[in-house]
């Protein structure tokens, strides 16, 4: 991976190029970023370029065995701290391993490349024991923290590295990165839409089980206003036979788009091809709408009953959308484009 092959992160990516170049990476970076984004495509470009023998326009050649080990996953002087997944946090033996590593020469290059990818796993006493090493760091050596976002971090670790923060990616831009990682076009230009401007979360909603529900759960949301309370009850049955955090998901993203589309009226919400509600309906009652997803989400973290929180969620949405409607100019009742 290298580093002008990063779709979508281009600001970043000239800002790390930029770096190189002039000398001026910190001995300590934090990106930020939500989950799946591409923080860790970006870090391993990043020790690629530092450690490559024969760097190209400011970028990795990609070519040279050292290169060829970083992309490997084999390189002796790059080392990666992540969660055990049978582990709540990233045990502070890994984090006392890392400090070791650090303080040995480089064996293949000049330079030693770190990446804890999910420093906020580290709990408080794994964060208070990189606070040392953050702050002064053996010459050579680079630490790249990834996080989705700075608060989940102590402010001591925070403020000893430099931020970088990647947003998330246009739905057109996500459906690049899947092309680019084999998925049909139309099939990637499906799931990008759902994934929230993260590639990795495509690639977990890449699916027949995902476009299905969010097929179901279209259907349901753009047909709620006529529907009678005992058909509702139907949908809400077989919707919580299914993936209902998806569900839930879709639901929100549905209704988001909703309030951006009645809050600019003019401008093209992602997910038009289908996705998109048939009326326009004030924001104030779209906004409610999304409360009451959110709502939902709630009480299913406390073990809600799913059948019944499902369904008490549609009615609600429902009974917005039939008094949100009736209070609208019959201007407003225009068919989206
Ligand atoms: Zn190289």
């Amino acid at each position: 991976m290298k580093l002008r092959t990063i779709l979508g992160h281009e600001r970043a990516v000239e800002r790390l190029r930029r770096a190189v170049a002039e000398h001026h990476v910190p001995s300590a970076f934090l990106f930020l970023g939500p989950e799946g984004v591409g923080k860790r495509a970006l870090a391993d470009a990043l020790a690629a370029r530092l450690l490559c023998a024969a760097p190209d326009e400011d970028d990795a050649c990609g070519a040279c065995p050292q290169c060829t080990r970083v992309l490997g996953g084999t390189h002796p002087d790059v080392h990666i701290v992540a969660r055990d997944e049978d582990r709540r946090d990233i045990r502070i033996e890994q984090v006392r391993e890392l400090t070791r590593w650090l303080t040995l020469q480089p064996l293949m290059a000049t330079r030693k490349v770190a990446i804890i990818d999910g420093a906020h796993e580290l709990n408080e006493h794994g964060q208070n024991a990189l606070l040392r090493t953050l702050e002064e760091p053996p010459p050579g050596c680079h630490i790249v923290l990834l996080a989705p976002a700075a608060s989940l971090l102590l402010p001591t670790v925070r403020s000893r590295c430099q931020l970088l923060r990647l947003d998330r990616l246009a739905p057109a831009t996500v459906a690049r990165v899947l092309v680019a990682r084999g998925l049909p076009a139309e099939r990637a230009q499906l799931v990008a839409e759902l994934a929230e401007g993260s590639p990795g979360r495509a690639l977990l909603l890449d699916g027949d089980e995902a476009v299905q529900t969010r097929a179901r759960v279209l259907d349901a949301l753009l047909h709620l206003g006529s529907r009678s309370a005992a058909e509702i009850s139907e949908v809400a049955q077989d919707l919580a036979r299914g993936p209902l955090d998806l569900a839930l998901t879709i639901s929100l993203a549905f209704y988001r788009d909703a309030l951006e589309l009645a809050l600019a009226p003019d401008s093209t919400p992602p997910r038009t091809a289908d996705g998109s509600p048939a009326v326009r309906m004030p924001a104030t009652a779209r906004l409610r709408q999304l409360e009451a997803v959110c709502d939902t989400i709630d009480a299913l973290g406390q073990n809600a009953n799913r059948v019944l929180a499902l369904e008490t969620m549609l009615l609600v949405l429902r009974n917005i959308e039939r008094g949100g409607a009736d209070r609208e100019d019959r201007r407003s009742w225009t068919s989206r484009p």
